[in-house]
């Protein structure tokens, strides 16, 4: 018999705002030998965020670079700035056995389904589209007009729900974290 392949690499994506990063700031508070890739940035620091913790803070021409050199798993451009996974880390993991988590955009996880084919796509859904509509537009600084296009976007991406292996629907951030680690096989 066959010896059970598990997947070792995850991938949870989704819509933007739907609460990806919550749920892996708290999997990690609970989890912290739990491995999440860090990727690189163009995106200039948010108030709090560390180089090498939060992302790789890094300027266009060394965004460049790392494409030309082949060192990004994946990479996407959103809202105007570029995010990518550094490959070498990922990799050494996975060749080590240990379970890796990306936490990427929906181009990056079509990306990784085609270059990883054995990666295990997670996608994270609101509790239904009402829900998405109060998160989007929440903050009440957006105009009319921005906050239109940001959900015919999100309309569009919550039917990309069908190309993913598994759906968490974003319910409480404590069940989602706990069930993420289950299918990472870590608990
Ligand atoms: P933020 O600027 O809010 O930190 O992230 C914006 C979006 O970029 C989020 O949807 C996040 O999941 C995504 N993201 C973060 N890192 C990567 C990456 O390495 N690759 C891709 N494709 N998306 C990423």
């Amino acid at each position: 018999m066959a010896a059970e392949v598990r997947p070792r690499l995850t991938v949870l994506s989704g819509p933007s705002g739907v609460g990806k990063s919550t749920v892996v700031a708290h999997m990690r508070k609970v989890h912290p030998e739990v491995w999440l890739s860090v990727s690189a940035t163009t995106r200039k620091p948010r108030p709090g965020e560390r180089n090498g913790v939060h992302y790789f803070f890094v300027t266009d021409e060394e965004f460049d670079k790392l494409v030309a050199n082949g060192e990004l798993l994946e990479w996407a451009e959103f809202a105007g700035n570029r995010y990518g996974t550094p490959r070498a880390a990922v990799v050494e993991r996975l060749d080590r056995g240990e379970p890796v988590l990306l936490e990427i955009d929906l181009q990056g996880a079509r990306l990784v389904r085609e270059s990883m084919p054995e990666a295990q796509l997670v996608f994270l859904a609101p509790p239904s589209w009402e829900e998405l509509v109060r998160r989007l537009t929440g903050r009440g600084t957006e105009s009319p007009e921005v906050i239109e296009r940001r959900l015919a976007a999100a309309r569009i991406e919550l039917a990309a729900e069908a190309e993913f292996d598994t759906t968490l629907v974003n319910t409480s951030v404590e069940d989602v974290a706990r069930e993420l680690l289950a299918l990472m096989a870590v608990v």
